[in-house]
């Protein structure tokens, strides 16, 4: 059964320090790649870090409900294709998901069974100095980043799990922790456990 992680974070927390992190140590992992109308930042290739398609095919793509979930941020549309799921239910991996928190809402009415994670930096101090120091944004992004989360922190009671990143070590740890204690939650281990129960019944 393939475990899905929904992880959401205001920008700059650490959300890509730490899933990036986590997918490379761990190979029976996959990313969700979304679909996205914005346009690709920088050196993003399409198919990398988002498939970058036009909003008339963004529509017409939910007309047929090819998404699990999607919504409207900062003005782009954001979703994930039903086929990421499919695929990793194919290859026996478990799916990593970064989206916002309309997403998570959606999808955890959709998928009861999917395990949300919510990253905070340990306050706005150091929010904002690792958004300067990631120094990719503008003055006036940086105060509006700063402004969504303020909004975006509120939202923190709807997940299963919070992170406060302050250690990116301990962050890992702590997100390694959540991915193995889920991998043997009782529901998930019904498959093995059948056949060892099965070499009792002689
Ligand atoms: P997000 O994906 O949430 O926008 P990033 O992963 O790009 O955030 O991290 C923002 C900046 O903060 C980057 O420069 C990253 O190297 C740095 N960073 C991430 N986690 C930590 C941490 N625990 N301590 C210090 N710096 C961090
Ligand atoms: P960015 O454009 O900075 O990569 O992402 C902006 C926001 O969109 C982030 O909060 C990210 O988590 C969210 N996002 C990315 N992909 C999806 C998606 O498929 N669905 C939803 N709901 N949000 C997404």
């Amino acid at each position: 059964m393939t475990n899905v992680f929904i992880v959401s974070a205001p920008s700059g927390s650490g959300k890509s320090t730490l899933v990036n992190r986590l997918l490379a140590e761990d190979p029976r992992l996959d990313f969700s790649i979304s679909y996205t109308t914005r346009a690709p930042r920088g050196n993003e290739k399409d198919g990398e870090s988002y498939h970058y398609i036009g909003r008339e095919d963004f529509q017409a793509r939910n007309a047929k409900n090819e998404f699990l979930e999607w919504a409207e941020v900062f003005g782009n549309y954001y979703g994930t294709h039903i086929s990421s799921l499919e695929q990793a239910q194919a290859q026996r991996h478990d799916l990593v998901l970064d989206i916002d928190v309309q997403g998570a809402r959606q999808l955890k009415q959709r998928i009861p069974y999917a395990v949300s994670i919510f990253i905070l930096a340990p306050s706005r101090e150091i929010l904002e100095k690792r958004l300067r120091a990631r120094s990719e944004d503008s003055e006036a992004v940086i105060e509006r980043r700063l402004r969504e989360a303020a909004n975006e922190i509120r939202n923190y009671a709807d997940y299963d799990y919070v992170l406060v990143n302050d250690q990116v070590e301990d962050s890992v740890r702590n997100l390694q922790a959540i991915v193995a204690a889920e991998r043997v939650r009782r529901i998930r281990m019904e498959e093995r456990i059948g056949p060892i129960l099965a070499t009792f019944d002689r």
